[in-house]
This record gives C-alpha cells, sequence and structure tokens, in this order.
C-alpha cells in the first residue's frame, strides 16, 4: 500500500485526510505529518494552507524544515496548496512589510503571498481543467463538469515568475474590476503548477467535493514509490 501524509501543523489538513479517505483506492493510508518520524514513513506529502509564516515557524521549532527539504529533494512527491504552495516556492514576495519567512523551497516560483488577499478574501470560480485532471481515472468522485473545475481561492497567493522546467496547470484572468483596482496588475496569474515531483494550486481543492486533484497527486505518488521505492514495506508493518 501506499502512504500519503498531510502536514497537520496548522492550518486545513483535516479536509485533506477526508479527501484522500474518499478516493476509490483502498491500498491508501493517510497519516497526519506533525514530526520527522511519522513524515519518515509517508511515500508523498500534502502541505494544506493556513498561514504560511505561522505554518514555518511551527515547522522550525518541531525540526521539520530540514526533514522537509530532504523529503522533496529526494523526488518524494509534495503537493501545496495555498499557504503550501508558498512554503514550497523558492521565493516569496509578501506583500506587505513582515517578509522574511522561511521555506521548504525547491518549486522554481515565484508567489506574491497574499494577491487575492487585499482585494477579496474568497472567491470561488471555475477554471479550465488540464489534460491531466480531465483524464483522471473513472470513479474518482466529481461534479459532472469534466472540462473545468472549481476553484476556491482563500486570501489565496499568485504564483508570479514561472522557471522555465515549470509546468503550468491553472491560470486565473483577472476581471476588468480586479485590474483597475492596480493598473501594475497582469492580465491573468498562474494559480496551478508542477515541476516533476512537486505539485502546487493557489486554491483549495480539499474543500470541493471534486477529487480529481487528489487523485492526481496520489498517481504522481504511485509513480514515484514505483522508481524510488516505498518508504516502508507495508504501512501496517510500523
Ligand atoms: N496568504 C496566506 C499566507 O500567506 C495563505 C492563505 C491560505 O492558505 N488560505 O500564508
Amino acid at each position: 500500500s501506499l502512504t500519503v501524509g498531510v502536514l497537520a501543523l496548522q492550518g486545513s489538513f483535516a479536509e485533506h485526510v477526508t479527501s484522500l479517505s474518499g478516493l476509490p483506492d483502498p491500498n491508501l493510508a493517510v497519516v497526519e505529518v506533525k514530526t520527522p518520524a511519522s513524515l519518515a514513513k509517508c511515500d508523498g506529502l500534502i502541505i494544506p494552507g493556513g498561514e504560511s509564516t505561522t505554518m514555518a515557524l511551527v515547522a522550525r521549532r518541531w525540526g521539520l524544515i530540514e526533514p522537509l527539504r530532504e523529503f522533496a529533494g529526494k523526488g518524494r512527491p509534495v503537493w501545496g496548496t495555498c499557504a503550501g504552495m508558498i512554503f514550497l516556492a523558492n521565493a516569496a514576495v509578501a506583500g506587505t512589510k513582515e517578509g522574511g519567512q522561511e521555506l521548504i523551497g525547491g518549486l522554481d516560483i515565484g508567489v506574491s503571498r497574499n494577491f487575492f488577499g487585499a482585494q477579496i478574501n474568497s472567491f470561488e470560480t471555475r477554471l479550465p481543467a488540464p489534460q491531466s485532471l480531465q483524464s483522471v481515472q473513472r470513479g474518482v468522485p466529481r461534479d459532472n463538469i469534466k472540462e473545468t473545475f472549481r476553484a476556491i481561492f482563500i486570501r489565496a497567493p499568485a504564483v508570479m515568475h514561472v522557471g522555465k522546467d515549470v509546468e503550468v496547470l491553472g491560470e486565473y484572468k483577472l476581471t476588468d474590476e480586479e485590474r483597475a483596482e492596480d493598473a501594475s496588475r497582469p492580465e491573468k496569474v498562474v494559480v496551478a503548477v508542477r515541476q516533476g515531483s512537486l505539485l502546487a494550486t493557489a486554491f483549495h481543492p480539499e474543500v470541493t467535493d471534486d477529487r480529481r486533484w487528489h487523485a492526481l497527486f496520489v498517481d504522481m505518488v504511485s509513480a514515484s514509490a514505483a522508481k524510488l521505492g516505498k518508504a516502508v514495506e507495508s504501512a501496517d508493518a510500523k
């Protein structure tokens, strides 16, 4: 069986645990990760939304920053949503003076931490589904529109810079109203990316009933476990 961890220091980790548990995959073990020892048992990890500076402080205090960097550095899949996306980025612009937070890094993107936060705290839209999402196996719960997905943004970041090895999986086109607020705003921003074993989304699939992003991530974990070997022989043999 595969073991997928959800970093459970702060933020919306419970929703990810529920989403993973809703996948039609009997061989999937889901664990909450709070320590380096529990991380070592995982074949892949989700870093949830929340507040990225707080998450970084707690991770530092609990001795998880280096183990997280090693985990991702080995090629074990990591998916960051919202604050998790910021945490995985190589660079973050706070948009406020506080700045200076610690990042795991590894994902060659530059993010604006509160790109959507200042104007709109929370909003929902549908975005075009990338091909990889549309081809997720049958039986995975989703709504009946296949070509798009529900994207929920909660004080969300946006990707302002994308490195050359980064694949763009989602973009958000700003409305005229949003652009009118600030002339320097771009026409569109990137909100979902993949670079090798790293996946990041600015929105929150774990608060919708669409499980395709989770299924896509579990596919990445399964492919990497086949290549790297499983973290533990069997999740039951802990
Ligand atoms: N903008 C927040 C941060 O800086 C993230 C918000 C979220 O995860 N919902 O951490």
